[in-house]
């Protein structure tokens, strides 16, 4: 089993960037949903969320729990802001492994086609810099900023398919990286609700003992995020 850590970035007190009736912190957490979603659909993906709610983590906390859970890799999805448009990613700007480059590759090739089914979105590229997240976490980790929330690129962001797509590109990007099979067809598609999916992240633990004891851990030093249920 390989774990995987989705961080919606911002949330609570913390906005994110806000434009055109937009804020960024709830755009990011839709997104991630819909990555976990479709990541349900591949054997072998334990996923774990740093929030499934609309509330506040420090960046190091994010950090923290994906190194707690020694995640396999790190997903963060953010928006961006300051009037330009298109679409990049982030690794971080130290040494990093070229695993955490083959992912940042692979993420960026599948969300950028996915981009385009809806238009011209222009490829800001493949950067590196020196963030919270992608520096205090021990797995390659990758933050992608998902279009600009403060100028045209605002009407993609308004569109729950593109919302959809976009989620569902990180998810077969972070499938291919790891080689991640799909579950048989013939299994029904459940509809899972924001109820249910609060327990996907728990469920999923393939040790409950040292879930319910890392979910205490956590608790502790007031990581909300992560219950363990049953
Ligand atoms: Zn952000």
């Amino acid at each position: 089993m390989v774990r995987i850590v989705l961080d919606a970035g911002h949330g609570g007190h913390d906005p994110g960037a806000v434009a055109n009736g937009l804020r960024e912190k709830d755009l990011t957490l839709a997104i991630v949903k819909r990555i976990g979603r479709m990541l349900g659909e591949y054997e072998n993906a334990e996923v774990f969320y740093t929030r499934t709610d609309d509330r506040y983590l420090s960046l190091e906390e994010r950090a923290a729990i994906a190194n707690k859970l020694k995640a396999d890799l790190l997903i963060s999805v953010h928006i961006n802001a300051g009037g330009g448009t298109g679409f990049e990613s982030y690794v971080y700007n130290g040494g990093v492994s070229s695993q955490t480059v083959a992912l940042q590759n692979v993420l960026h090739g599948e969300i950028l086609v996915a981009m385009r089914q809806f238009g011209n979105i222009t490829d800001r590229g493949k950067k590196r810099a020196n963030y919270t997240v992608l520096r205090e976490t021990k797995m390659p980790a990758v933050l992608t900023e998902n279009l600009f929330i403060d100028s045209n690129d605002a009407k993609y962001l308004k569109n729950e398919a593109f919302l959809k797509a976009v989620g569902e590109a990180h998810a077969r990007g972070v499938a291919k990286f790891l080689g991640l099979p799909q579950k048989a067809k013939s299994q029904p598609k459940q509809k899972v609700s924001d109820e249910k999916l609060h327990r996907v992240q728990v469920g999923a633990f393939a040790d409950p003992y040292n879930a319910k004891q890392l979910a205490e851990e956590l608790k502790k030093k007031g990581y909300p995020a992560i219950v363990v249920e049953g």
